[in-house]
C-alpha cells in the first residue's frame, strides 16, 4: 500500500478544472471498435448470452473481429463460489478465471478462447475502484458512482477493445433493466454510446412476450414497460428482439415499435428454438445481421467471399442434426440433476461429438444417492454409456463407484471427469488393487488409504476459493496409449483443470502394477491427468475437464470416443467403424 503521505501528497494536487472524468487506455481510437450491447427486460433467462454469441458469430463470418464481455451484477469477484444448482455450471477459461457459462457459449460459438478480460462482475469493478482509491488516484476527489464507477466499466470495455484490436466488442449485461445492481453498468452505456458518437453503439432489447394460455393471444405490456425503463435510462434501443414460446405476431410487433420508437423491421421474433445452433440462421433470415452493420457503418470493413465459405461450412454442420441415424443413451450420474445448466458443457459436448458420430445422444440422469453394488444393474440396465461427472462433496459418492465398478466389469463404455476420476482410482485401488480401505481425504478426511489427497502445495493455503488448480494445463501422452490415438498421436496437449484433490503419488505403483493406465500426466510433476484401461471397450477418466474445450465443429476426443465406443455397443451388427478410426474421422 502507498504511504501515507505521499497519498496526501497526492490528493492535495486535486484538479478543479473539469467535471469530465472518463479514463481512456493509452493508443485506444476513438471508432475503431464499435459496441453491441445486449440488455434484458422482463425477466432472466431469456438467453441473452445465447443470442449475443450468435450475432458475434454471424459477424466473425463476415471477416470481423469480434470479442465479448459479460458484465454480472453481483459482487461476487468470479464466479467460483456460486452453486451451480442456482447459477449453473462454473465455466473455466484457460487462464484460470471462473465464470458464468454464458462464456461457454460464446467460446463454442465463435470458437474463440477468452480471458478474464471477457468478464467482469461488480465485485471486480469495486474492488479496482476501491485499490484505486487507498492508492490515492483520485487526486482528492469524493469517489463517486458516476463519473468514477461508471469509468471504470468504460475502461475496462475499451481496454478490451484496444488489446484485442477488435471491430465489435458484444457486451452483454447480466440480469434485466432495473435491476439495482446493474443500474451503473447501464448509466455506463449510456455515457459510453454519447463518447463515442453516433453510429458507435447499437443497443438490442431482448424482451418476452407473454401467451397466457386463458387468453390465447400474444400480450405485449410486460415488454412494452420493460423498454419504458430502458428509455427512461436514457437509452434508445435500436433493435428489440421479442423472445417467446410462438413466433410473435405482426399486431404484437406493431405495438412495440410504436411504442418505442424502433422501426418494425428492428423489432423481430425470436420464438424457442430446439437447439442453438439453428439460431444464426434465424438471426439472418430476419436480417439482424445487417441491420446491425448499418446500424454501425460499417458495412465496408465485411468481407463476403470468407462469409459465403463460413456460412457453408456451418450449415453442412447443422445439417447433420436432426438425420441421425443412431440412437444411444448415455447415463450421466449427477448431484444437480434436477438442473441441466449445472451440466451445460457436458450436454454440449455430447451433442457435438453426437452430431459427427450420426448419433442422437439420449441423457439419462442417474441419480446415485440410492445405488449399492446390488443395485445397480438395474439401475444402469438401459444406458449404452456412463459418465461420472465433476462434483464435491460426498454425497452419492459410494454410488458413483458402484456404477464404475458395474462398467469396469461389464464392458460399458465409461468416461470419467474430475471426480469420476478420482472415483475411479479409487474403485480400482479397493477391487482390483485390494486397497479396502481406499477413499479420497475429500470424502473420508481420517482414510488411511487415501489413494485421492488434497495437492501437496494446496495444503499450505486451505482457505474457499482461489486456492484450487485452475485452469488450462499441458498433459504428456504416453505414446502406446489410447489416449495418444485419441488425440491424433500428439504427445503434449492441454486441458482446463479445477480441482483441489489428486492422486496421491505414493500409491502409483501399486496402482499401476495392477495394470491401471497413466496415459496423461502433468509435466515435470508427479499429477495423474488421464487414466485408461486396456481390455476394455473403452473405460477413460480424466483429471481435467474435457468437456469446456468442446466445441460444435471439433469435438472433444474424450466424448467422440465414448459416443463411438457406445454406439458400436449398441450397434454391434453395423459396419460402422470401430471408436478409434469413428474418432479420427470425426475429430480431424
Ligand atoms: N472435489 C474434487 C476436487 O476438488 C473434484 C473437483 C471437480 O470435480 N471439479 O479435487
Amino acid at each position: 500500500m502507498i504511504d501515507k503521505n505521499e497519498l496526501l501528497a497526492k490528493v492535495s494536487d486535486t484538479s478543479t478544472e473539469s467535471e469530465y472524468f472518463s479514463p481512456i487506455p493509452k493508443g485506444y481510437v476513438k471508432g475503431k471498435t464499435k459496441y453491441v450491447i445486449v440488455m434484458g427486460t422482463v425477466m432472466s433467462g431469456l438467453g441473452k448470452g445465447i443470442f449475443s454469441s450468435c450475432l458475434a458469430k454471424l459477424m466473425q463470418d463476415k471477416g470481423l473481429k469480434v470479442t465479448p464481455i459479460k458484465l454480472e451484477g453481483y459482487l461476487n469477484i468470479d464466479s467460483g463460489t456460486l452453486n451451480p444448482f442456482r447459477h449453473g455450471e462454473v465455466f473455466v477459461l484457460d487462464d484460470g478465471m471462473e465464470t458464468d457459462m454464458d462464456l461457454g457459449t460464446y467460446e463454442r460459438m465463435l470458437d474463440q478462447n477468452l480471458s478474464k478480460d471477457n468478464f467482469s462482475t461488480s465485485g471486480q469493478i469495486y474492488r479496482s475502484i476501491l485499490d484505486k482509491e487507498r492508492h490515492g488516484d483520485y487526486l482528492g476527489r469524493d469517489v463517486q458512482m458516476i463519473p468514477h464507477v461508471t469509468g471504470e466499466v468504460k475502461y475496462r470495455l475499451r481496454t478490451l477493445a484496444h488489446k484485442t484490436q477488435s471491430d465489435i466488442v458484444f457486451v452483454e449485461i447480466g440480469g434485466t433493466v432495473g435491476d439495482l445492481e446493474n443500474a451503473f453498468y447501464i448509466e455506463a452505456m449510456r455515457e459510453l454510446a454519447y463518447e463515442e458518437g453516433p453510429n458507435s453503439c447499437c443497443f438490442v432489447a431482448l424482451t418476452y412476450i407473454l401467451e397466457p394460455k386463458i387468453l390465447g393471444e400474444q400480450k405485449s405490456k410486460a415488454a412494452q414497460l420493460g423498454i419504458k425503463q430502458l428509455m427512461q435510462s436514457g437509452i434508445q434501443p435500436d433493435i428489440i428482439a421479442c423472445r417467446a414460446a410462438n413466433e410473435v405476431n405482426e399486431k404484437a410487433r406493431q405495438k412495440i415499435s410504436v411504442f418505442s420508437n424502433v422501426p418494425i423491421s428492428r423489432v423481430v421474433s425470436l420464438a424457442d428454438s430446439a437447439s442453438i445452433y439453428q439460431i444464426p440462421a434465424m438471426l439472418r433470415e430476419c436480417g439482424m445481421d445487417f441491420e446491425v452493420l448499418r446500424l454501425l457503418h460499417i458495412e465496408d470493413r465485411i468481407d463476403l467471399r470468407k462469409e459465403r465459405q463460413q456460412w457453408a461450412t456451418w450449415c453442412d454442420f447443422t445439417d447433420k442434426m436432426g438425420k441421425e441415424k443412431y440412437d444411444i443413451t448415455i447415463g450421466i450420474t449427477g448431484k444437480y440433476t434436477s438442473v441441466r445448466d449445472s451440466y451445460a458443457s457436458i450436454i454440449n459436448a455430447l451433442e457435438h461429438s453426437g452430431i459427427a458420430l450420426g448419433c442422437r445422444v439420449k441423457i439419462s440422469w442417474i441419480d446415485t444417492s440410492e445405488i449399492t453394488d446390488k443395485n445397480v444393474g438395474e439401475h444402469l440396465k438401459d444406458v449404452d454409456g456412463i459418465i461420472v461427472p465433476g462434483g464435491f462433496g460426498t454425497r452419492g459418492t459410494e454410488g458413483k463407484i458402484s456404477c464404475i465398478k458395474h462398467a469396469r466389469l461389464n464392458n460399458i463404455p465409461f468416461l470419467g471427469i474430475c471426480l469420476g476420476f478420482q472415483m475411479a482410482v479409487i474403485e480400482f485401488a479397493r477391487n482390483v488393487c485390494g486397497l479396502k480401505k481406499a477413499n479420497s481425504t475429500e470424502i473420508e478426511p481420517e482414510c488411511t488409504q487415501a489413494v485421492i489427497d488434497i495437492l501437496p502445495e494446496q495444503k499450505k493455503i486451505e482457505k474457499l476459493g482461489g486456492n484450487m488448480r485452475l485452469g488450462g494445463h499441458d498433459i504428456e501422452i504416453k505414446t502406446d496409449s489410447i489416449a495418444f490415438k485419441l488425440f491424433g498421436h500428439h504427445e503434449t496437449i492441454r486441458m482446463r483443470f479445477r480441482h483441489r484433490y489428486e492422486v496421491d503419488p505414493k500409491y502409483i505403483e501399486t496402482l499401476e502394477n495392477g495394470g491401471l493406465i497413466f496415459s496423461g500426466k502433468a509435466p515435470n510433476q508427479p499429477i495423474m491427468q488421464i487414466l485408461e484401461l486396456s481390455g476394455h471397450p473403452y473405460f477413460m477418466a480424466t483429471q481435467s475437464h474435457p468437456c469446456l474445450t468442446s466445441r460444435p465443429m471439433r469435438p472433444q476426443p474424450m466424448f467422440t470416443g465414448l459416443v463411438a465406443a457406445a454406439r458400436s455397443a449398441k450397434y454391434p451388427d453395423q459396419k460402422i467403424p470401430q471408436f478409434l478410426q469413428a474418432v479420427e474421422i470425426a475429430c480431424k
